[in-house]
C-alpha cells in the first residue's frame, strides 16, 4: 500500500525556546545540552535562572526536536527532570551554540543533594598516571559536594565555598572544554588549585611520620587509625570521628570519650568484600550502597567475622557506608577491615562543622585531625536507610537525598508559600514554595541549645536560598516544643498567621504526600504508631487510628492509654511503663501472687513503690498516653532486654526488634501470637487495643522459659494481627453505605521497626486493604513537616475559596481542626 508523502521545500528552520525544570543545576545539564546542540547543528545559548535550564535555539525543526528528544532520554545521572516545556522564540541568537552566564532572580527550589564519587573519578584518584593521583577533592559533573557547600542559587562556582579557590589553568581548560566530563563543573579543582587535605595535632605539637611509608597526609591519617587512635576527621557536611572497627578497645575508648552509651556506631568499609565478611548484603542493599546518594544502610549482622559488641550493644543489625567522598575513598585505600565513622560531636550535640569548633568540641576525643580548607556552608549528617517489604526506607534523610524538592499531589499547584517548624525530636522544617516542598536535612534534636541554634541558622539559609516568602508559618500543638516557640516567635515578627497542626495528623499527611495522594482524594485510616505527640484535649496521643484526609482528621480508635509514670523520664527508662502497664492490667498483688518467682518481679519490687502508687494515684507528673513506643518499652523491659534506662530515643524497641527469632515469626502456630483484644473505652466509646491477655501471656512465657526471641516474635505477630483486627472493625459499614475507607496509611517512627512494618503491611493487605507506606520520607518525626506542610496548605486553599483569598481570617487555623 503506498501513501502520500508530503515532501517539504527544503529543511524547516526555527527559533524555539525550551524550559527544563526539576533538579537541573549543578548536574551537568547545561554541557550536556552545549553538546548536543552542537551535535545536531543548533545556534543558540543555555543558562541556569532561578527556575531551572532555559535554552534557545535555532536550527533544523528536526534537530531541535531530536535535541528534546535527547534531553527527555538521556539527562545527566544526577539530574532529575520534571518538566520540559517549549515555545517559538522570535529573538536574536547568536551564531554558534554558547553556555550563558546565569541570570540571578527569583530563586526556585530545586537545590541539589551532595553525591558521592562517581566511577570516573575513582579511577583518577587511584591512578598514578593522572594528574589527581590521590587528590582527594577530586569531583566532576556527575560527582561531588552540593549542598553541603553552597549558600544560594543558581549553583555556580561563586555561590559555593569553592569561591575561594580559582582554577589554575589545567583545571580552567577542563572547565572550558566540551568534550571534557569537568565541563562546567563548577567543584572542578586539582593538587595545584584546589583545597588541601592537612593531617595535625589538636596540642599544636609537631609530629612526623614515616615519609617512606606514608603515602600522604590522607595514608598518614590511616596508619594512625590502624594504630588504634582516633582521628577527627573533616568529611563531607561536617567533622567525623574514625577508629578502627575491629578493635574494642579503640571503640570502647571512642564510646567513652564521645559520651555514648549504646547508640550504634555507623561503619564504613573500602569496598563490598569488607563488609560481607560482617553482614548480610543482599542486591538491593548493594545498589543502595553504590548508589550516588551512598548512606548508611542497616544490615543484617551475620557474616564470617564479628565485630566488638560496643559497635551497635543488643543489636542484630549494623549500618556500613561505603566511602563517600574521595578523601574517604583514599583514606581507606589499604584498609581492609571497617573503619567507626562516626558523627563529630559530643553525645547529642549538633555535628562540628567548623574548623575551630572542632579544636575546642573534638580535642578530647581525638589527638589528630585531618582536616582541610573547604568550608562547610550547611551541616549534612550521613543518611541511614533500611530495606523492608522489599523497598528502601529512609529513617534519616540527610547527605545525598536532601534537599530534593517533593512534588505536592495533584490540588496543590496554588499552595501558598509556607514554612512549616517540624517537631523537636529528629527535627526537619519544611517550605512550601511553587508547589513543591523543600524539606531540609535532617537537623536533629531541638533540647540541645546548640542544635537549636543550628535550626535557626539553617532555616534561614534556606530562606534566603530560595528567596522564601511564607504566607504562613506551621508547627505542632505541643505546648512545650522549641519549634512550636520559635515558628511563633517568626509569626509574631513576621506578622504572619500561625497554623497549628496536629501530631499524628501531621504523619499521615507526610505519608499521603509521599503516595502522591490528591488533595481532593478519599480519607483514608492513618496508622499513626511512635513514641508520642500532642493530641486533643491536653492528651498524650502515640498509637492512633485516624480517619484523615489532608484538611481533617477523626479520631476512630487507640492504644490503651496508660500512665507516664513520672512523666519524660518514662521515656528514658523502660521499668516506669512496666510497672504503670503491671498495676493498670493486673494489678501488684495478682503481680506477685503469680509471679513472685520472675526476675523482673523482684527487679520492680525494689523501685520506690510507694512513691509511684502514689503518683498513679493523683496522676501527678503521670500523665495518661495512648504510645505505641511505651507499650513496646514496657515489653522489653518485662523480658530484660532494656529495663533499667534507654541509651538513646527507640533503644527498648530496636532491641526487642533485634531479638525475634525469625523462625518462630514464619512458622510458629498463628494461635500462640499473643492475643491482644479491641474493646470500647468506657468514657468515649472509643475502641482501642488491650494488652491484658497479652501481658498474662508474656509474664507466663517468662514462668515457662520461653526463649526471648520465641516471645518477641510472637508480641510482633501479634501487635499486627491487632492493628489490622482493628482496621476491620473501623472499616465496617455504617449502616447501608460502603466501608468507611479502602486505603491504610502506614505512618510514625514505629513503622522504622522492620518486622512490624512488613507483618502490618501483610495483614493489612491480606485484608483487601490497599497499603500506603512511607519510603523516600521518614516515617518518624523526620517527615513530620511535610505533613504539617501539607496540612496547613490544604486548610489554606480551602480557606482561600470559601473566602474569596482573604487569607486574613486567621482564627479559622487556631483550635481544633
Ligand atoms: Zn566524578
Ligand atoms: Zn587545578
Amino acid at each position: 500500500m503506498s501513501r502520500a508523502v508530503r515532501i517539504p521545500a527544503g529543511p524547516v528552520v526555527d527559533s524555539v525556546e525550551i524550559r527544563v525544570r526539576g533538579r537541573v543545576q549543578g548536574v551537568g545539564f547545561r554541557p550536556f545540552v552545549w553538546r548536543n546542540a552542537r551535535d545536531f547543528g543548533l545556534s543558540g545559548y543555555v543558562l541556569n535562572d532561578a527556575d531551572g535550564v532555559l535554552i534557545r535555539v535555532c536550527g533544523e525543526l528536526t534537530n531541535i526536536e531530536a535535541l528534546l528528544g535527547e534531553i527527555r532520554a538521556h539527562a545527566p545521572s544526577l539530574a532529575s527532570v520534571q518538566s520540559v516545556e517549549y515555545q517559538r522564540f522570535s529573538g536574536e541568537l547568536p551564531k554558534t551554540f554558547e553556555i550563558a552566564e546565569s541570570s540571578a532572580g527569583q530563586s526556585n527550589t530545586e537545590i541539589s543533594p551532595d553525591a558521592a564519587l562517581c566511577t570516573d573519578c575513582a579511577r583518577d584518584i587511584f591512578d598514578p598516571f593522572s594528574r589527581r593521583y590521590r587528590y582527594p577533592f577530586t569531583t566532576c559533573t556527575n560527582c561531588g559536594p552540593r549542598l553541603s557547600i553552597v549558600r544560594n542559587v543558581p549553583y555556580d562556582r561563586q555561590t559555593t565555598s569553592m569561591a575561594a579557590f580559582d582554577f589554575c589553568p589545567d583545571c580552567a581548560a577542563e572547565y572550558a572544554d566540551p568534550s571534557d566530563r569537568r565541563f562546567h563543573a563548577e567543584t572542578t579543582a586539582c593538587h595545584v588549585c584546589g583545597p588541601k587535605a592537612r593531617l595535625f595535632r589538636f596540642d599544636g605539637k609537631p609530629f612526623s611520620f614515616d615519609q617512606a611509608s606514608m603515602l600522604d597526609d590522607v595514608d598518614a591519617a590511616l596508619g594512625l587509625i590502624q594504630r588504634g587512635e582516633i582521628v577527627a576527621i573533616k568529611g563531607l557536611g561536617g567533622y567525623q570521628l574514625a577508629c578502627d572497627a575491629t578493635r574494642a578497645d579503640a571503640v570502647e575508648r571512642l564510646r567513652k570519650l564521645k559520651h555514648r552509651d549504646s547508640k550504634p556506631f555507623a561503619l564504613m568499609a573500602r569496598d563490598l568484600d569488607v563488609i560481607k565478611r560482617y553482614a548480610t548484603v543482599t542486591t538491593e542493599d548493594e545498589e543502595i550502597l553504590k548508589s550516588a546518594a551512598a548512606p548508611i544502610v542497616l544490615l543484617a549482622a551475620y557474616g564470617p567475622d564479628r565485630l566488638p559488641e560496643a559497635i551497635a550493644p543488643g543489636l542484630r543489625t549494623i549500618g556500613f557506608m561505603l566511602p563517600t567522598t574521595p578523601l574517604h575513598a583514599l583514606l581507606l585505600r589499604r584498609m581492609n577491615r571497617p573503619v567507626v565513622m562516626t558523627s563529630g560531636n559530643r553525645s547529642d550535640a549538633p555535628q562540628v562543622t567548623d574548623d575551630a569548633d572542632a579544636r575546642e568540641e573534638l580535642s578530647g576525643i581525638a589527638t589528630y585531625a585531618l582536616t582541610h580548607d573547604r568550608d562547610i556552608l550547611n551541616r549534612v549528617d550521613d543518611s541511614v536507610v533500611r530495606i523492608a517489604a522489599g523497598k528502601m526506607r529512609i529513617v534519616r534523610r540527610a547527605r545525598g537525598y536532601a534537599p530534593a524538592a517533593i512534588r505536592l499531589p495533584h490540588g496543590f499547584e496554588q499552595a501558598p508559600q509556607l514554612l512549616a517548624a517540624g517537631g523537636d525530636l529528629k527535627n526537619t522544617f519544611c517550605f512550601v514554595k511553587s508547589g513543591a516542598a523543600v524539606l531540609a536535612q535532617h537537623i536533629g534534636d531541638l533540647a540541645d541549645a546548640r542544635t537549636f541554634n543550628d535550626y535557626t541558622a539553617t532555616i534561614g539559609l534556606y530562606s534566603a536560598m530560595i528567596d522564601a516568602r511564607p504566607e504562613a508559618i506551621v508547627c505542632d500543638r505541643h505546648p512545650g516544643y522549641r519549634s512550636k516557640k520559635h515558628a511563633e516567635d517568626m509569626s509574631r515578627d513576621l506578622g504572619l498567621p500561625l497554623v497549628e497542626v496536629q501530631h499524628h495528623h501531621a504523619h499521615v499527611a507526610s505519608c499521603l504526600v509521599e503516595n502522591g495522594w490528591p488533595l481532593n482524594g478519599d480519607r483514608v485510616l492513618g496508622i499513626a504508631l511512635d513514641g508520642l505527640g500532642y493530641g486533643e484535649n491536653g492528651e498524650i496521643w502515640g498509637g492512633e487510628f485516624l480517619l484523615a484526609d489532608y484538611a481533617n482528621f477523626e479520631r476512630l480508635g487507640t492504644f490503651k492509654p496508660v500512665a507516664m509514670l513520672g512523666g519524660d523520664a518514662a521515656s528514658r527508662e523502660p521499668w516506669r511503663n512496666l510497672y504503670a502497664h503491671v498495676k493498670a492490667e493486673l494489678g501488684w498483688p495478682s503481680f506477685q501472687m503469680n509471679f513472685s518467682s520472675l526476675e523482673v518481679f523482684r527487679h520492680l519490687e525494689r523501685k520506690p513503690r510507694t512513691t509511684l502508687d502514689a503518683m498513679l494515684r493523683s496522676g501527678l507528673n503521670s500523665p495518661k498516653s495512648s504510645s505505641c513506643g511505651r507499650l513496646f518499652d514496657a515489653v522489653a523491659a518485662a523480658m530484660g532486654l532494656c529495663f533499667e534506662r534507654q541509651g538513646y530515643e527507640g533503644e527498648a524497641a530496636a532491641m526487642l526488634e533485634s531479638a525475634v527469632d525469625h523462625d518462630a515469626l514464619r512458622s510458629e502456630d498463628e494461635a500462640l501470637a499473643y492475643p491482644f483484644t479491641i474493646p470500647s473505652l468506657k468514657e468515649t466509646r472509643l475502641p482501642y487495643i488491650e494488652p491484658l491477655a497479652v501481658w498474662n501471656a508474656i509474664l507466663g512465657d517468662l514462668v515457662l522459659e520461653t526463649p526471648v526471641g520465641v516471645m518477641a516474635a510472637r508480641f510482633h505477630r501479634g501487635l499486627a494481627r491487632a492493628i489490622a483486627a482493628m482496621c476491620v472493625k473501623l472499616a465496617a459499614r455504617d449502616c447501608q453505605a460502603g466501608p468507611r475507607f479502602d486505603t491504610v496509611a502506614l505512618t510514625g517512627g514505629c513503622f522504622h521497626n522492620r518486622i512490624l512494618h512488613e507483618q502490618v503491611t501483610d495483614q493489612l493487605e491480606a485484608a483487601d486493604f490497599k497499603v500506603l507506606t512511607q519510603a523516600t520520607v521518614p516515617s518518624g518525626d523526620g517527615g513530620l513537616s511535610l505533613g504539617q506542610a501539607a496540612i496547613a496548605a490544604a486548610k489554606l486553599i480551602e480557606n482561600n475559596k470559601t473566602t474569596g483569598g482573604n487569607t486574613s481570617c486567621v482564627s479559622v487555623f487556631q483550635g481544633a481542626s
